[in-house]
């Protein structure tokens, strides 16, 4: 038996725009029917993954498979029968809906651009199960999108976005753009599509109480790179990059016993730019733990169980640095 290939297949991939060096080198593999929270704060480059792999801007170097096909360089004639595999969420949907287009014709459009021709009346028996399942009455097909709220649009852009029945779905913080009173209900609606459906997912996020609920795997991207990579359970369990643990101890969590023993770190400073990157370990003008090496080598990724973690202190046991007990300096 042949194995099935991966959902998505990231290898070295480069993003610079102009000296701006955005993505430096990331590789990430999510599995067929897998979650993976890509995390870290704005500016690290996440998003820029995201618009790679659906190739709305064409990396620099390295490789982008999905579903086993190396769709990096085709050009866009070649690119169309690999379309429908994979489809993109973006966190604002009154800026990534066509105010001039009706709801239904919206959330066709993916089948057009496949190359498929179809009559309006087969477009709109497709369209109205969509809707459905994303909560939202068929008539809405014949609405614009100004007509409806926040949430309802970004329910749209679901709709239009699982249509091709995706292997893969990037969400690209699908719901930070929207009331914080809807929020929640949005991301649900992901979660109970994706247990359904079963796509793979890459679920770019800041909101790590969104990540605790919805991901199988995390990845952790500070400045272009990934620091640490591993399952949900064991990252929030034990976090070993220095980073990693600083976001954690930052978030609010639901267990009251475990946020007791978290003791907030304080990174300080903003995001280094990405223009002119710190030497070394990207990571120590912030991290409490930097010692003289971080300055000079880059730390290797050292692979822990079901994942990685690149920072000189991390052992292969997963054990080593801890943020929350280093001496303020
Ligand atoms: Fe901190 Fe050094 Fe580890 Fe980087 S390599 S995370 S600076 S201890
Ligand atoms: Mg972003």
């Amino acid at each position: 038996m042949t194995p099935q290939p991966n959902a998505l297949e990231i290898a070295d991939l480069v993003m610079h725009f102009g000296p701006v060096r955005a993505v430096d080198g990331v590789s990430l593999t999510i599995p067929r029917g897998r979650v993976t929270a890509l995390v870290g704060e704005s500016g690290s480059g996440k998003s820029t993954v995201g618009r790679c792999v659906v190739r709305l801007v064409e990396p620099t170097a390295g490789t982008v498979r999905i579903a086993g096909t190396d769709v990096t360089h085709l050009s866009r004639r070649r690119l169309r029968p690999h379309r429908g595999a994979v489809s993109i969420v973006f966190q604002d949907p009154a800026a990534s809906l066509d105010p001039r287009m009706l709801v239904g014709e919206i959330v066709a459009e993916p089948l057009r651009l496949a190359g498929k021709r179809i009559s309006r009346r087969d477009r709109d028996a497709r369209v109205a199960p969509q809707l459905e399942r994303v909560g939202l009455r068929a008539e809405v097909a014949r609405r614009y999108p100004h007509e409806l709220s926040g949430g309802q649009r970004q329910r749209v852009s679901i709709a239009r976005a699982l249509i091709s029945e995706p292997m893969l779905l990037i969400a690209d913080e699908p719901t930070s753009a929207l009331d914080v009173s809807v929020q929640a209900s949005v991301l649900n609606l992901l979660a109970d599509l994706q247990r359904d459906i079963g796509f793979a997912c890459l679920f770019i996020t800041h909101d790590l109480s969104a990540v605790e609920y919805l991901a199988d795997d995390i990845a952790v991207m500070y400045l272009g790179q990934l620091v640490e990579t591993g399952s949900r359970e064991r990252i929030f369990a034990r976090p070993a990059h220095p980073y990693t643990q600083a976001l954690l101890s930052a978030a609010p969590v639901a267990d009251p016993v475990r946020q007791r023993d978290r003791q907030p770190v304080l990174l300080g400073d903003d995001l280094p730019s990405a223009l002119d990157p710190p030497s070394g370990c990207r990571f120590r003008t912030r991290c409490p733990l930097a010692f003289d090496r971080c300055a000079t080598e880059v730390p290797a990724q050292t692979a822990i169980g079901d994942g990685m973690a690149a920072c000189h202190l991390v052992r292969p046991d997963g054990t080593g640095p801890d943020v929350r007990t280093a001496d303020p300096s």
